[in-house]
């Protein structure tokens, strides 16, 4: 029951040591597993849980391992391998925070973008170049329609507070960015869905977004 016994890595390892987590919280225990074996997930987990390492663990490992994506920088229109998709500018600036944590001196670059602010830092964040982006689901949308990002080689998705996003009314958005990532070519998507509660709505999510999933309720 230590991270050192999940095989995520010896870059990751480190983070994770320098992070000070000594061992796996419940849903991390279960879900990292998981999503390392490949498998879809819709997960139950509240906040304070341990869900954001939860999620960025197995994509920042897979990244690691995975053949490099496109070259991006320099181009207008970069192209992610991960997107995390989350309801609030709060939430998002807390898990890029977090995956900055993990991901350093991996090469794995995090970028956020999150709607209520001015764009361009933003802009010139993702010109130098992204491999995890972390974005609420209005301002992505804006960066689709201005051609600044492509989900064309988008490997990893996870939601997290998928509950909390359709309360909030990005139901129409979260579909036209999960459209814009089923349009060929495309590779294997690999998809986790966070939420707190699964009432009707998020259950029909995760049949339209999820492929053979696995359900964790801890
Ligand atoms: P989260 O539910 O992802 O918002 O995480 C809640 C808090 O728990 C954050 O401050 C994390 O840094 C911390 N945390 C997450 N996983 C662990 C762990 N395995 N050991 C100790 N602290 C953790």
């Amino acid at each position: 029951n230590t991270f050192a016994e999940i095989d995520l890595g010896d870059a990751l390892n480190e983070n994770i040591r320098r992070c000070k987590y000594v061992k796996p919280t419940p849903v991390q225990r279960h879900a990292i597993p998981i999503s390392l074996g490949g498998r879809d997930l819709m997960a139950c987990a509240q906040t304070g849980s341990g869900k954001t390492a939860a999620f960025c663990f197995p994509i920042i490992s897979g990244i690691m391992r995975g053949p490099p994506g496109p070259r991006q920088r320099g181009s207008r229109t970069v192209y992610p391998l991960a997107l995390i998709l989350s309801p609030t500018r709060e939430l998002s600036c807390q898990i890029h925070e977090e995956a900055r944590k993990f991901a350093y001196q991996t090469g794995v670059r995090v970028v956020v973008a999150y709607g209520g602010a001015p764009i361009n830092q933003q802009l010139r964040d993702l010109e130098r170049g992204v491999e995890i982006l972390v974005a609420t689901p209005g301002r992505l949308v804006d960066l689709l329609e201005r051609a600044r990002v492509s989900l064309q080689h988008i490997r990893y998705l996870a939601l997290d507070e998928a509950d909390r996003m359709l309360d909030m009314g990005f139901e129409p958005q979260i579909r036209r960015i999960v459209e814009q990532m089923d349009m060929p070519p495309r590779g294997q998507r690999q998809t986790m869905l966070f939420s707190a509660t699964f009432p009707k709505e998020i259950q029909r999510l995760a049949s339209d977004f999820l492929n053979n999933y696995i359900f964790l309720a801890v």
